[in-house]
């Protein structure tokens, strides 16, 4: 089998023939470590390339070889985002203040990857401490789209997304805040899946808004997404927000039928500012599931006008405090030449700290403090049971409820970056998920005029990832 064949497989195609020893680990990490050294160049998606990683395959083929290791995913490699803690392997977070940062320890999903015998490719390129929608603010510069060069890939997670995009990984881990797997699954072609709410273990993910931070898979199939989701979600007693849940099945996943299923469809997710491509493609895809037997409805979802709001106030509030520990004394960045610790605190999150994070920090303390702190923080608290009580009520009558993932498809290149405000108003379709807690799955659906990549965000209830990756595996089978 040639490496470029080897690229174009799936995770899932990749488990098989390494199991059947038709391909050895070691064959196919290395096809991979040759495309990144020749390829990424392009994309940037990759800020740490792990050296060791021919060393971790042959240890692993060993192990599928005694009948160590038998899981579907062994042998095969994946890239992981840069803000998901790696033993020994730097971990930056795509920031300065972490730029020097080797933890001592693997978040448990790491440990969870290595247990399956997976091979740590590498970490990708991301926004900085996942503040973003374009991988444009990231210390070590831009990835680049693998679809469209003068495009951005998405983001935080562009370069989980656009590694996978790129064959420059078969599948990768991203982190989802408030939409961070999704948005670039979407603007890269790829599928991503943002998990239920404390199924999957925080615990050695960098912090960012706890209340919404979930880790997830981005892959080139819902299969892929299930089989990688199946080994990493699991209670954790590391993470006190996390919760006992078996998993999905996968052969459920793989062999979902749609007919006689729910579908709800937001009429505020095809309102104004949804590019009109972006409609046609996700509704052509929902007729698809009506062809099939599905039952479609549509229905109003007013809470909408409320999502972005409430999303940056709560992630701003969050971020500024999980960010206080930043202070030039514990790890991270020190400055050269400081007078007194005021002064070392200053100059280590002044120079540490890129324009995007300092505003989140200074929108978090706003909104937190004590004259503002009822009209901001408390309302937005407010809204998110008004939010949580439509999607509930949405979930009595539905299976799933679809829309976009996004307005539109993937930016040009550096549209955004003066214009924050454009920028979070792009997280419209993604933030509410996070807000409630629920999974969602990003499925590409076609492409816009110009030959980018639409993403359809298929919604479920807590905990039924099973039914939304179903929906997304029936879809992808045709
Ligand atoms: N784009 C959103 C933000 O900038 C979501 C980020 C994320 O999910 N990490 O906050």
């Amino acid at each position: 089998m040639t490496g470029e064949e080897i690229l174009k497989m799936t995770a899932a195609e990749l488990g098989r023939k390494i199991k059947t020893g038709e391909l050895s680990s070691e064959q196919v990490t290395a096809a991979y470590i040759d495309a990144i050294k020749a390829e990424d160049g392009k994309y940037n998606s990759y800020i740490t390339v792990c050296d060791d990683a021919a060393a971790q395959a042959k240890e692993i083929d060993e192990k599928i070889r005694s009948g160590e290791l038998t899981g579907p995913l062994a042998g095969v490699p994946i890239a992981v985002k840069d803000n998901i803690c790696t033993k020994g392997i730097l971990t930056t977070c795509a920031s300065r203040m972490l730029s020097n940062f080797v933890p001592p320890y693997d978040a448990t999903v790491v440990k969870k990857l290595k247990d399956a015998g997976m091979v740590i490719l590498g970490k990708t390129n991301m926004d900085e401490f996942a503040m973003g929608s374009t991988t444009e603010t990231s210390y070590f510069g831009p990835t680049v789209n693998p679809c469209g060069t003068n495009k951005v890939p998405g983001g935080s997670s562009g370069g989980s997304a656009a590694s996978v995009a790129a064959d420059l990984a078969p599948i990768s881990l991203g982190s989802d805040t408030g939409g961070s797997i999704r948005q670039p699954a979407s603007f890269c072609g790829v599928t991503g899946l943002k998990p239920t709410y404390g199924t999957v273990s925080r615990y050695g993910l960098v912090a960012f808004a706890s209340s919404l931070d979930q880790i997830g898979p981005i892959g080139k199939s819902a299969e892929d997404c299930a089989l990688l989701y199946d080994i990493i979600c699991g209670e954790d007693t590391k993470d006190q927000s996390s919760v006992s849940y078996d998993g999905v099945n996968v052969e459920n996943v793989t062999g979902f039928d749609v007919s006689g299923k729910k579908i709800g469809i937001p009429e505020e997710y095809f309102g104004e500012g949804i590019d009109e491509d972006v409609k046609a493609r996700v509704m052509e895809a929902v007729k698809s599931f009506e062809a099939k037997g599905a039952v479609v409805e549509t229905f109003k979802m007013p809470i909408m006008e409320y999502a972005i709001p409430t999303y940056y106030i709560i992630a701003c509030a969050e971020a500024c405090s999980n960010l206080s520990r930043y202070d030039g004394v514990k790890y991270g960045y020190r400055p050269e030449g400081v007078d007194n610790l005021m002064d070392l605190y200053i100059k280590s999150r002044s120079e540490g700290f890129g324009m995007e994070v300092k505003r989140r920090i200074m929108l978090g303390n706003f909104v937190l403090s004590s004259g503002y702190y009822d009209a901001y923080y408390n309302k937005a608290l407010q809204a998110k049971a008004l939010i949580k009580k439509a999607f509930d009520e949405a979930f009595e009558k539905y299976d799933v409820v679809i829309g976009p993932v996004a307005p539109t498809t993937a930016l040009t290149a550096g549209e955004s970056l003066s214009d924050p405000l454009k920028m979070y108003l792009g997280d419209i379709c993604t933030v509410l998920i996070n807000i409630v807690g629920i999974p969602a799955v990003s499925v590409p659906c076609g492409n816009d005029k110009n030959g980018m990549p639409v993403g359809m965000q298929i919604i479920g209830k807590h905990y039924d990832e099973e039914t939304i990756l179903g929906f997304a595996a029936n879809y992808q089978r045709g």
